[in-house]
């Protein structure tokens, strides 16, 4: 595994090697990262990893400063993994002048997440396109656990027509179904994420049966003991908000909250 620290070690890299498939991450990995790269290795055995923590995507009283920082085991795991290469930009190689872009795509981006971190997506998209600028890669992995994420970044590259295709890796959950998360860390132990995650999957087999609302409602007064930012079921295709009677197309759960300061997200995909 080569580690690339500068863009210039990456030019070098890149003139050498073939097709790339690539997986963006802050580092922090566990197994759905890894579960990304295996993804990955099915479009192109040259598969390049970067960790880079994007101060863009965090508001000033989020987690930037804090969040968890491992590198020595992040380049042990992605050797093991059998990734290519690993790109390990510095802000100055990102961000060379502070970036006063401002990307944006409404339809995608002015609802769940978006509207409790309303910097978020901008940000996302300014470092994963400066990323795929950098990289030139023919794939881009990013994962289900972001699905809002995926669809803005897909989005993207439709819209401005980058050479890329963008691939969906699905959600790597733990023995209780809980997803993984470097966010997890924060815990001292994770019986409580581990009992929101089953009060959602509760909520989804609840759906099939009766109306969404009044179940959406209910689940809501569930989650009580924790600051739920958002639950809806909205459209895996385009976000659409789900309105009785839609019951040809794929949905999915969306939901964020607040326990104990730490920030949880997660999505669960269902038919109707
Ligand atoms: P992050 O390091 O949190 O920015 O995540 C980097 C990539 O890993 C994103 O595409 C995430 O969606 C993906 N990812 C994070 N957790 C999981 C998971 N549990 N399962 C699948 N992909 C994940």
């Amino acid at each position: 595994m080569i580690i690339l620290k500068s863009q210039e070690e990456l030019h070098k890299y890149k003139e050498s090697e073939g097709r790339i498939a690539f997986v963006p991450t802050m580092g922090n990995l566990h197994d759905g990262h890894i579960s990304l790269i295996t993804t990955a290795k099915k479009y192109s055995p040259n598969v390049l990893c970067s960790i880079f923590i994007n101060p863009t995507q965090f508001s000033a009283n989020e987690d930037f400063s804090t969040y968890p920082k491992t590198i020595d085991e992040d380049l042990k795991k992605l050797n093991a993994s059998g990734v290519s290469a690993v790109y390990v930009p510095s802000i100055e190689d990102i961000y060379p002048t502070p970036s006063t872009l401002k990307l944006d795509i409404p339809h995608l981006t002015q609802c769940l997440c978006g509207i409790s971190r309303p910097h978020f997506f901008g940000g996302v998209m300014t470092v994963v396109l400066k990323l795929i600028l950098q990289i030139s890669p023919q794939f881009l992995i990013l994962g289900e656990k972001d699905y809002q994420q995926f669809l803005v970044v897909k989005e993207m590259v439709q819209s401005l027509s980058l050479p890329v295709e963008v691939i969906s890796s699905p959600i790597i959950r733990n023995e209780k179904g809980l997803a993984l998360s470097s966010r997890n860390g924060y815990f001292q132990d994770l019986t409580t994420p581990e009992r929101i995650n089953k009060i959602l999957f509760d909520c989804v087999t609840k759906a099939k049966n009766s109306t969404v609302k009044s179940v959406i409602e209910q689940t809501k007064s569930q989650l009580d003991f924790l600051e739920l930012d958002y639950l809806e079921v909205r459209s895996s295709k385009d976000l659409s908000p789900y309105k009785i009677g839609d019951n040809l197309s794929q949905f999915r759960l969306f939901f964020a909250g607040k326990i104990h300061g730490v920030r949880l997200i997660d999505n669960i995909s269902f038919t109707l």
